[in-house]
């Protein structure tokens, strides 16, 4: 294998993009073909966090997630200049302080802030939280925001982006297809994992980093995603894990359950706005594992499941290695197509 290739990419999520990104920028020609008529309206993309969270991911994903992932973040530090890579932090209340022994253990990279530290570097937290865990390396990003900055760097790029079409040109050399749950034709067991978030702005609260808060019923994480055009910092609070694949309105169960833990992190969430609530789709695989699955030119890159945005980019380099040289990852590619 050796290239320059005539690539069609299909999908123009987070995953589509990075490949088009990555593919063109090694001077592959590559056109995108993407369904809807308008940008990340049929995506799971804009619904992320997005926090690039390799580390704290583990404590519940295969280590093959925090070793791709944090390749991911050197990847979004080389191409994305808007990265918040300020890391993150894990608290728990006191009562359930066991909850951030476990999260310890499951994790590695992590250090334990005394409440002093903790002041230091999120003054709101204190009282409620007299320790945390910190992963100084972890990083967060507005998926909105990244996502028009690679559509744009990929026409930059050279490659082509056309909207309103799921037809694949002919005479490409691959097919790379990232068309996320829009993939289940093809891909039995690619199934839906529905997330629920909720979007608020607050003049008073301006934590800088993402916080996860452990809770027995309720966990909750948070990112700051920047002021919005008065002044106010916009968070997303997320995110509920529910096996459906409907991603339409939130529960009113979703909302108390969210929004109470966002009051429990810090009580000024109460006189926060809410801007949106949603639901996007996440597509999984039935381990929760990302997959590049080839076969004779077609290459289907999916099930980035929660880890769409960490992910993406060291896919996308996968895959660009891939057609270079025939290397493959062992946990990640499927070579036998009756295996998907
Ligand atoms: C609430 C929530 C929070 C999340 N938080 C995080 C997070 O903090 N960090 C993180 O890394 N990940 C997070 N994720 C996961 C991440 O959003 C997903 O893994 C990722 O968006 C999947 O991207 P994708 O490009 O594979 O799929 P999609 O974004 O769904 O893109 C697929 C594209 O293919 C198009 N398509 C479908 N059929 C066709 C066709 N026939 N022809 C052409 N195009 C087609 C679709 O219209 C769509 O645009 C979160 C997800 C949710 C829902």
């Amino acid at each position: 294998m050796t290239g320059p290739y005539k690539i069609a990419i299909r999908g123009a999520g987070v995953t589509g993009l990075w490949q088009a990104l990555t593919l063109a920028r090694r001077g592959h020609s590559i056109i995108v073909v993407e369904q809807s008529t308008e940008p990340f309206t049929d995506a799971c993309s804009p619904w992320a966090g997005a926090m690039l969270a390799p580390r704290c991911e583990e404590e519940s994903a295969e280590p093959v997630i925090r070793e791709l992932g944090m390749r991911g973040i050197q990847l979004w530090q080389a191409a994305y200049p808007d990265l918040t890579s300020a890391g993150s932090l894990v608290v728990a209340p006191a009562r359930d302080r066991t909850l951030l022994d476990r999260f310890e253990r499951m994790t590695e990279g992590g250090s334990r802030l005394d409440a002093t530290q903790l002041e230091e570097l999120e003054p709101d937290l204190i009282p409620r939280f007299d320790t945390a865990l910190f992963y100084a390396d972890e990083a967060h990003l507005n998926p909105e925001a990244a996502l028009h900055f690679l559509l744009n760097e990929v026409r930059n790029a050279g490659a082509v982006v056309q909207f309103g079409t799921g037809e694949t040109p002919d005479g490409a050399d691959f097919i790379v297809d990232c068309r996320g749950l829009g993939a289940q034709d093809m891909l039995p067991t690619l199934r839906g994992v529905r997330g629920e978030r909720i979007v608020v702005r607050s003049p008073d609260i301006a934590f800088e980093r993402s916080i996860r808060l452990l809770h027995p019923r309720f966990p909750l994480y948070l990112v700051p995603w920047g002021e919005d055009e008065t002044g106010a910092n916009r968070f997303m609070l997320g995110a509920t894990s529910i096996e459906r694949e409907d991603g339409g309105p939130v529960t009113l169960r979703s909302t108390l359950e969210l929004l109470s833990a966002a009051y429990v992190l810090d009580p000024a969430f109460g006189e926060a706005e809410i801007l949106s609530l949603g639901a996007g789709v996440r597509p999984a695989f039935p381990d929760n594992r990302p997959r590049i699955i080839t076969s004779s030119g077609y290459i289907f890159v999916n099930g980035l499941y929660r880890h769409g945005f960490l992910l993406a980019p060291v896919m996308a380099e996968m895959v660009a290695h891939y057609l270079e040289t025939g290397v493959t990852h062992p946990e990640v590619f499927i070579a036998d197509f009756g295996q998907r």
